[in-house]
Parts: structure tokens; sequence; C-alpha cells
């Protein structure tokens, strides 16, 4: 007997046309800094409806571009999700800032703005609210919150490109930058498209865009007005800045990626709506919002595993998928959990309910390249694993 295929939890696209869209931009003279850059960024930004963007080489430099474009320093507080990757909190941590951490609402696992208002303090500065899992985070009331505390709002949207939010009758992506300050996007290989690593930032501000542009290329500054005064050559250092800068040729992957984005979105929303439909009525709990607001991008599709009817725990069941080869993970563990936070003087029992979630949650294998078969075995066997483990 064969073993089945081991089903990653996540894993890119990349077809024919993305691999001749690489050499194509390899056979030119620039291969970092190139025309595809300005190309790529202008394209992200005319497909979210933002004015500005701005290109960096990860989503974590994108993350830190921004929080530095805020200019969050020492002594500052920035108020963001513990339920998410911990590049978000660590860019907060990269300026010399606290990140503070405000817990999730149960049901749309996004941050709960009333938890938010709890947690603001004379030195919060930001908020980085995250849309987990692709569920755009309701801005309304953490835009208020921010424009009577005159906060800045930078949009961890990692997860959510191509996710659509209503906006006065009329739908708007995440990216267009209306009611966030800042929207940060990542292309890392698990993540709606990619460009190996790369990210960006959208914004409607261009005195911010300016900032993260120098930001990214060591703080550079270099104009007509300084050329005049000192030679052709001559630039200034105006800040710290970073070696952040995409590639051309990486920049030639996000286009030809993007141009598929539509297809990718539609199939992640249509196998997400299988396992929602074929998964619901076992006592799973999943991801719950209002749909007349929100259009979701399907990055992860997690489910809360009814523990209290089962025999075994969350590990014996992770452990029985990953051996049927549903290559299952956990996002996330509370970014406070981890030693390096919990030396900044964070706390377990900070966020309960992410606490409890975190405690239940798995995330099943979601990416556009599974065939109808390959989500089937994965509805299957989760719902015979669930089955052997029935009956506490
Ligand atoms: C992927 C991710 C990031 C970091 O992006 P990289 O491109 O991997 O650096 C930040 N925040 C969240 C929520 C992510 O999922």
């Amino acid at each position: 007997m064969t073993e089945p295929r081991r089903l990653p939890y996540g894993h890119q696209f990349v077809g024919a046309a993305d691999i001749e869209a690489v050499g194509e931009a390899l056979r030119h003279d620039w291969i970092t800094q190139g025309p595809r850059v300005a190309d790529f960024e202008r394209a992200i930004a005319e497909y979210c409806g933002a004015p500005h963007a701005v290109a960096f080489s990860s989503g974590t430099a994108a993350l830190h571009g921004a929080c530095a474009a805020a200019g969050l320093g020492p002594g500052d507080e920035a108020i963001t999700s513990p339920l998410t990757f911990a590049a978000t909190a660590n860019a907060v941590v990269y300026c010399g800032a606290r990140p503070v951490f405000a817990d999730i609402d149960a049901s749309t696992l996004n941050i709960d703005p009333a938890e938010i208002a709890r947690r603001l303090s004379p030195r919060t500065r930001a908020v980085l609210p995250v849309d987990f899992a692709g569920l755009p985070v309701d801005l309304d009331a953490i835009g208020r919150l921010a424009r009577e505390r005159g906060l800045v709002v930078i949009e961890d949207a990692a997860h959510a490109l191509g996710a659509e939010v209503q906006v006065k009758g009329a739908w708007e992506r995440v990216g267009s930058a209306g009611a966030a300050d800042m929207v940060v996007f990542s292309f890392h290989p698990v993540k709606h498209i990619t460009t190996g690593e790369g990210g960006m930032v959208l914004t409607r501000s261009a005195d911010l865009a300016d900032r993260m542009r120098s930001f990214r290329h060591h703080g550079i500054r270099r104009d007509a007005a300084l050329a005049e005064r000192h030679g052709a050559w001559y630039y200034e250092i105006d800040q710290l800045g970073f070696n952040y800068r995409l590639t051309d040729f990486q920049c030639a992957l996000g286009l030809s990626q993007l141009r598929q984005l539509t297809g990718f979105v539609a199939r992640r929303t249509a196998i997400a709506e299988r396992y929602r439909r074929e998964l619901a009525g076992h006592g799973l709990g999943v991801q719950e919002w209002d749909a007349r607001r929100f259009k979701h991008a399907w990055h992860l599709f997690t489910i809360q595993l009814p523990l209290s009817q089962l025999r075994g725990t969350r590990r014996q069941i992770f452990d029985a998928l990953t051996a049927r080869g549903v290559g299952v993970q956990v996002h996330y563990i509370p970014v406070y959990h981890h030693p390096f936070y919990q030396r900044l003087g964070h706390r377990t029992g900070e966020c309960p309910v992410t606490e409890r979630y975190y405690a239940s949650a798995l995330t099943l294998p979601l990416y556009p390249g599974m065939t109808d078969d390959d989500v089937s075995r994965v509805i299957d066997t989760v719902l015979a694993v669930l089955k052997e483990h029935r009956g506490a």
C-alpha cells in the first residue's frame, strides 16, 4: 500500500506563467530595483483602491516600516491582538515601544474594540488589529477610538488580501486604507499570493509612504535640490533605515500571481464553504461573522474541538490527523506565552478568551491547489478521528 500524499496546511500555487515571468525579469539589467517594483506597487494599490503602496522584503519588514513611519518609539505603547503571528508584536518591539495585548471576540476571533478601550493608557500611540484567518476586522469602533485619542491604526492584513468590507453600501477591498492609516500585506508562500518573501504597506498618506520608502532604503534621501546644491552623486541619510527592498524578479512573480488572485480566493472560498457545510453539526466551533458587512478571504480555516465531549486531548487529535497525512497546524500560540514576551513582563491569563480558543484550536489544510478529493479526504479523516475520540 502506498502512503497517501501528505497534505500541508498551506502551499503556494506557482505555475508555468509565474516561472516564465521571473525568467523574463532575470534577463534584464536591473534585477533588484528595476521597473517591476513600482509596477507591482501600482498594481496592488489599484487592486485595493489605495493611492500609495510601498513594497518591502517581507511582511515583517513592512510591519516594521509601518511602525517606524507611525513614529513608535521608546515609552510608547501599541495595542494588538495576541492571536497573531509574533511578527505583529515584534515590529512594535523593534521600534523600542511596548506591545499591549487586547483580547479577541470569541466569535469573530478578531480583536475586541471594548478590550482595546480597556487597555488604553496615556502612552498608547497605535493600534495594530489583525484580520485573523482572512476575516476583516471591524474598523468602525477602532477608528472612532483612534480619532478620539489620536492613535495611528496599522492593520495587519497579512491574511486578508482579497477580503472586502461593506462601506456605505458599497464593497471596498481590504487595503483601500480608508479606515486604517496603513495596511500591511505579506507575500510569504502560504499567503494568498507569493513573491517568495515579500510584503507591502498601503496608505492614503503621501507623507507616510515617503517615510517608508526612505526607511526601506537605509534612510536615504536623494532629490533634485540636493543634487543641484552638492553634485549628482549626493544623498543624505536622514533617519536610520534598513535594507528592506523587494527585488525586481520577485515583483515579476508578484505581478503574475496577482493576475490569478481572484481565482485563488474563489477556490479558497469554495473549500472553506465545503468545510463549513460538511463539518457542521459535529460539535466543532468555527469562526462566525456578519456576511452582510464582511467578505472573508480564507487564508486559514480553523476549528475549535469540543474537548469536553471527547476522550482525547487536542494533542492526541493533532497527532492522529498528522499520522494520517492531514497536515493540521495551530494558529496561534498566544504571542505573550512566548518566553521572550514573558521576559518583557507579560503574563499568562492576560487574554482569557484567546487562551480558551488556543486550547482547542486546529487549522485544517487550505490552499488553492487542493483537489476536491483532497478536501473530501480532510473532511472524512477529521470526522473519523473525532468519532474514535467520542465519549468523555
Ligand atoms: C505572515 C504574517 C506576517 C509576517 O509576514 P512575513 O512575510 O512572513 O514576514 C505578519 N503577520 C501575520 C498575521 C502573518 O500571518
